[in-house]
């Protein structure tokens, strides 16, 4: 898997500190199922925020406690495990921490149609913003949108183009609400991404405001 986009540092650390959304946070680990680089990122982040927390006493936290601390985390080996540890033969395009949300190929999903050459699943987890799953059919242009809160997309199977680049399988785009965007589907196959988002989009072109209420997004 050849990927080329990340997450950014700010949510890498709001998920080792436990403080995504639930929506978030299986995103994130979905990620770094497939993605070596951000394993180890995470892991850094997680071993800072732990000696830190360690390090904290009232009044006695010393003016270089925090290069104690920096030098510390090379002899410290963190916990944590992100790699997959069930023996059931997984397809390639759905990564552990989501088969256990739900237990089936992509292929076999209950896909609601959306129209527009668009499908969906709602995973329904929580009120805090939306996790859902989309098939967006080849070609298929999504109306122009930017973001009231966070959205984070990450590639299962195909790929799409936007303003920022092209993003396939294993790939997250990591947005905030100064993005404005068109992704368009690449033309071969479907595109199918895992996207969770904190609060809804808002789309800007009248077909966009039109789509809205039906999409629900
Ligand atoms: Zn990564």
């Amino acid at each position: 898997m050849n990927i080329r986009h990340h997450f950014d540092d700010a949510t890498l650390m709001a998920y080792a500190a436990g403080t995504l959304p639930e929506g978030m946070a299986l995103l994130v680990a979905c990620h770094l199922h497939w993605c070596p680089a951000c394993r180890d990122r995470v892991k850094h982040a997680e071993a800072v925020g732990g000696a830190l927390l360690d390090s904290i006493e009232p009044k006695s936290m010393s003016a270089n406690a925090l290069d104690d601390i920096l030098s510390r985390l090379d002899d410290e080996q963190p916990t944590v495990d992100v790699s997959p540890t069930q023996s059931v033969i997984l397809p390639k395009d759905v990564p552990a921490p989501l088969h256990s949300y739900i237990n089936t190929s992509l292929d076999n999903l209950p896909w609601k149609r959306l129209g527009y050459g668009v499908h969906h699943i709602d995973l329904n987890l929580g009120s805090k913003g939306t996790t859902r799953l989309l098939k967006i059919a080849p070609g298929v242009s999504v109306p122009h949108h930017t973001h009231s809160g966070n959205e984070l997309t990450l590639i299962l199977r195909g790929s799409y183009s936007d303003e920022i680049g092209r993003f396939s399988a294993g790939d997250v785009a990591d947005l905030d609400g100064e993005i404005h965007h068109q992704p368009i589907v690449d033309t071969d196959q479907d595109c199918i991404c895992l996207i969770a988002t904190d609060s809804p989009l808002k789309f800007s072109g009248l077909m966009g405001r039109l789509v809205q209420p039906f999409i629900g997004l």
